[in-house]
């Protein structure tokens, strides 16, 4: 178990053209959640065009304790009814083939937030049909309805992460559940069997090995496709402590694994996050 910074963490500067895109998105008023989670591989994503949208305002509901989005701390939240509509111009004036939109959870909302997903989706594709979608969505409080919302506006891929193991979720997702959001990859297949399910495991926060692979075998059990995992960073000394930086040899045996165990493809690194990579993972399983 080691606490020294590991050689792989340098984050590039930013230059000149990922200042100007994240100049375009403050103009536009959008969120990233490469900005607000303090992504390692935000210069990388976004001078080469990646990102990943954050709707329905930037303060979660929620607290989980590896996070570093704003929380509302039960102050009372509003929703901004154009968010769909700027972020649907961003993808437009950024000329994306493929976006990742993700949220914050609402909690405070009737629907949780599903119809404004839904909507983001749709106003994307009113610009372009082809562009490809990922929705990343929260567990809308395991309400199926949110859930079939957002697949009736046809993401090219619906992902939920999973986040931990299971015996961390009381400790670290304290308002989530983990066998709810299994159920919800579960459900999205058999709403649509032939859509794509992602999910992501977070790394280094004090789950074990044998943990790890329940996780992924449970994923798996859920029909989930594609699987990410990354090293946990603490956002700030505030959030849960680093437990462990895992090796990178460790990343390799879950990738292996993972694959053995049925996924389509399992991104596994230290830098490695949830929509790391995406459009490239999706092309090469549409090419398949
Ligand atoms: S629900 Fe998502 S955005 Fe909210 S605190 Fe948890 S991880 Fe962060």
């Amino acid at each position: 178990m080691t606490k020294k910074l590991p050689a792989w963490f340098k984050q590039q500067i930013p230059d000149a053209e990922v200042k100007g895109r994240i100049k375009l998105l403050g103009e536009l008023n959008v969120n990233t959640v490469c900005s607000h989670a303090g992504c390692p591989n935000l210069s990388f994503c976004f001078k080469n065009l990646k990102f990943t949208f954050l709707i329905l305002g930037d303060t979660c509901t929620r607290n989980c304790r590896f996070c570093g989005v704003g929380k509302s701390k039960g102050k009372k939240l509003t929703l901004d009814e154009n968010e769909p509509n700027r972020v649907s111009q961003a993808v437009e004036m950024l000329n994306l083939k493929f976006a990742v939109i993700t949220s914050v959870t609402r909690d405070d909302l009737a629907d949780k937030g599903a119809a404004h997903f839904s909507r983001t989706i749709r106003m994307i594709r009113q610009k372009d049909k082809s562009t490809e979608v990922e929705a990343l969505i929260p567990d809308f409080s395991g309400d199926i309805t949110g859930l079939k919302c957002v697949i009736d506006s046809e993401p090219s891929i619906l992902a939920h992460n999973l986040e931990t193991v299971r015996r961390l979720y009381g400790d670290l997702r304290p308002e989530a559940d983990y066998d709810s959001s299994l159920r919800i990859l579960k459900e999205a297949k058999e709403i649509n069997p032939s859509l794509i399910t992602k999910s992501s495991l977070i790394l280094g926060m004090g789950e074990a090995e044998d943990e790890v692979i329940y996780a992924m075998e449970d994923l798996r059990s859920s029909g989930c496709d594609i699987l990410t995992l990354g090293q946990y960073l603490a956002p700030t000394e505030k959030h849960h402590p680093v437990a462990e930086f895992v090796e990178e040899e460790q990343f390799d045996e879950y990738r292996r694994l993972g694959l053995g165990f049925g996924f389509k493809e399992v991104l596994s690194g230290p830098k490695v996050r949830s929509s790391y990579q995406a459009e490239k993972v999706f092309q090469g399983l549409k090419n398949v």
